[in-house]
């Protein structure tokens, strides 16, 4: 076990090379690895890869498993010896958590890894040794320098004695002796652990009563790990000093402490922030749309060729215009995931992203979130469904589950498109002082009003949402250093197929259904509507598109979704909006840009809708176009999206309510809109 990075997975692959195995923690999704490390003839040990730890505090689920395993004496996975591995070239932040293990007093060794990186630098292993109790060895992971000597060391393991690195006695939040006697067989540390957080931690046999005896004390569990993760520094900080001689760490440290003099200054640093973001966008707006115009024109033109092998018919129309579009409507949005992804990861190794959340953390812990939820917020502009990824790094659930909830009111590059077709009707192509653009300005709106509408709906959340402690966010900020290309490829990879595996399913079936409830109705109508325009063509002097156009518009008029348009008429009428809208706003909930183009097929447009010849075709009025405008700015249309929150919340149960609420806030705010423009 170790801290995320400190090269775990690197040491495990070359301890079992390809005797690995890939299970489950129970209950959970996260990947359990183990394999098989042979020591001797005779002598085979299980090894298991626990997941990356910055502490036994924390409440990030890859946090959550490495305290059950090792706080749970009777858990499967709790270890006989732990092989604490550290990354030397952050050894103050890596010995907090090596720290903390070597309290509970299981046996353990400590690796120091990455002695390759150790220039001019001396660690005084035998300091380590007295500190820990325990075999200390450096090793590189990566070169795969000290193996055999790990191995042998791995054959004799010490008993520790219970013996912590602080002082537990004026912490405690009850009775350390009732809760011995409660928890026998664990040593003083653990217990400490297990009382302070007992709510969470079903296994205990006596959970009840020590949660009541914890709530009935009145003290702060909050404050109880706060002292002692002060107290651990204290002692960190002393034992560095005595450990670690360096040249190089020194230089490094000035390089970091120059940079962070900009980037957490208060005005420079917000000024490197915004700079960030804005390359971040522009790498995503343009980069993106080459694979993304490739997705499409591929998709478009497999649907080209399939058309053209198969006979013209429902078979032929549900392969193209169902499946492939589907898929495609998936895949489409793997660029925007992965570059996301790949920048946020460049962010985060390099040590940056640290600082973001450092500087942002006291404003928005005002709205119930912290310092990690910028990632997912200002993401949110590009596309909701990365962001909403992004946000497992939030390790307290109420913030995560705020930060997920309001993302999606970001106005996403989706909307885009809608905002600029919807804007033409209500604002004149005019420019004010002759450059300040009328309808630039009406857009502007839409993205702040998302924005102050988002954080008023955090406020009522977080009123609402009550929850027994407020994260303990304690921040190190790690040295500055490149990101590793590995790391930020397999994030990209992992993301992706995370999105197209989980989400994916989901997309796919709804565009299926609305696709079937778009090219079905009634028989007798859709032989009624064939019959009329096979007529016409014999009779008629419209040309063959334009008929086709006719045809296909009266067909969408006719299908089951038409009649949903046409039976949700009444409940949207206040808002100004008639049939052809509801069909359009039942289309689109698949995606939001799909709006567009299905007012196009009712409204029988030949030119591209956005043309000026396609304005003039769809009749709008100024009210109704406002109206709709504020729609898509809080709708939830966006099937990804509701996918996304399901898969990361763990069930239906949110993405329900942020379904029902903000569909709930559209119809509010339009009818508001509607009522006073008119
Ligand atoms: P984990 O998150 O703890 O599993 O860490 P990984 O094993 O994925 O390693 C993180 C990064 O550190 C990878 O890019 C490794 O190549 C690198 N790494 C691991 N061990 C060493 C080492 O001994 N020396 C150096 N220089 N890099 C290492
Ligand atoms: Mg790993």
């Amino acid at each position: 076990m170790g801290n995320p990075n400190c090269g775990k997975t690197t040491l495990f692959n070359r301890l079992t090379g390809l005797n690995q195995r890939v299970g489950n923690y129970p209950g959970i999704t996260v990947d359990k690895r183990s394999g098989k490390l042979k020591l001797g003839e005779n002598h085979d040990v299980e090894l298991i890869d626990l997941p990356g730890a910055y502490s036994l505090s924390s409440n990030s689920m890859d946090e959550q498993i490495v305290q059950d395993v090792l706080l749970n004496n009777a858990a499967e996975s709790h270890p006989d010896l732990i092989l604490s591995v550290v990354d030397v070239s952050n050894l103050h932040r890596n010995l907090f958590l090596a720290s903390q293990v070597h309290d509970l007093g299981i046996p353990m060794v400590l690796v120091l890894n990455m002695i390759d990186l150790l220039e001019g630098e001396v660690i005084r292993t035998e300091e380590l040794e007295k500190a820990f109790n325990c075999p200390v060895i450096s090793i590189s992971a990566k070169d795969g320098k000290g193996m055999d000597s790990l191995k042998k060391l791995l054959l004799h393991s010490t008993q520790p004695e219970d013996n912590p690195h602080i002082n537990l006695d004026d912490k405690w939040i009850t009775d350390p002796e009732v809760i011995r006697e409660l928890l026998p067989d664990t040593s003083v540390y653990q217990r400490f652990k297990i009382t302070n957080h007992i709510d969470k931690l079903s296994w205990v046999e006596h959970q009840q009563k020590i949660s009541d005896l914890a709530h009935q004390s009145g003290n702060s569990t909050y404050k109880a790990e706060l002292n002692e993760i002060n107290a651990r520094y204290r002692f960190i900080d002393q034992l560095v000093k005595k450990v670690k001689l360096t040249k190089t760490d020194l230089r490094s440290k000035q390089i970091t402490e120059k940079i962070d003099a900009i980037t957490t200054h208060p005005i420079k640093g917000l000024a490197v922030f915004l700079l960030t973001f804005f390359i971040i966008f522009q790498a995503v707006f343009t980069f993106a749309a080459y694979p993304m115009d490739l997705i499409d024109s591929g998709f478009v033109w497999l649907g080209e060729s399939v058309a053209t092998l198969l006979p013209e018919g429902m078979l032929a129309d549900f392969l193209v215009d169902g499946l492939l579009a589907g898929i495609g409507g998936v895949l489409v949005f793997l660029p925007q995931i992965m570059i996301l992804f790949g920048l946020f990861t460049i962010l985060e190794d390099s040590g940056y992203l640290a600082r973001v959340s450092f500087m942002t953390d006291g404003l928005l812990r005002k709205f119930g979130m912290n310092g990690k939820s910028v990632i997912p917020l200002v993401g949110g502009f590009a596309c909701a469904v990365p962001s909403i990824m992004a946000a497992r790094t939030i390790e307290n659930r109420k913030e995560r589950l705020i930060t997920i909830f309001i993302t999606p009111l970001m106005s996403c590059s989706a909307r885009l498109p809608v905002y600029v077709f919807l804007v033409s009707f209500i604002a004149p192509d005019d420019y004010l002082l002759g450059f300040i653009s009328v309808q630039g300005l009406v857009m502007m709106g839409m993205y702040l009003l998302g924005i102050v509408v988002s954080l008023l709906v955090a406020l009522l959340i977080n009123y609402f949402m009550k929850h027994k402690s407020g994260s303990s966010f304690i921040l190190e900020l790690p040295r500055y250093r490149f990101p590793n290309s590995k790391n930020i490829l397999s994030s990209m990879i992992n993301k992706g197929k995370t999105f197209v595996t989980e989400a994916g399913k989901i997309i796919l079936i709804a565009s299926l259904v609305l696709w079937t409830l778009g090219y079905f109705g009634p028989q007798k109508e859709m032989d009624r509507i064939e019959q009329k325009y096979e007529q016409m063509a014999l009779e008629s002097n419209l040309s063959e598109d334009e008929l086709s156009y006719l045809e296909s518009s009266e067909k969408l008029e006719y299908s089951y979704l038409g009649y949903i348009g046409k039976g949700i008429e009444p409940v949207i009428r206040p808002l100004g909006f008639d049939w052809k809208i509801g069909i359009a706003l039942v289309a689109s909930f698949a995606a939001r840009e799909v709006f567009v183009g299905t007012m196009a097929t009712i409204y029988s447009v030949e030119d591209d809708p956005e043309s000026e010849g396609g304005l003039k075709a769809i009749k709008f009025s100024y009210a109704t176009a406002f109206s709709l405008l504020i729609f898509y700015v809080f709708a939830l249309q966006c099937l990804s999206t509701v996918a996304i929150v399901k898969q990361e919340t763990g069930g239906w149960k949110w993405p329900s309510i942020q379904l029902v609420s903000f569909t709930a806030l559209a119809y509010f705010a339009s009818w508001l809109t509607y009522i006073f423009v008119k």
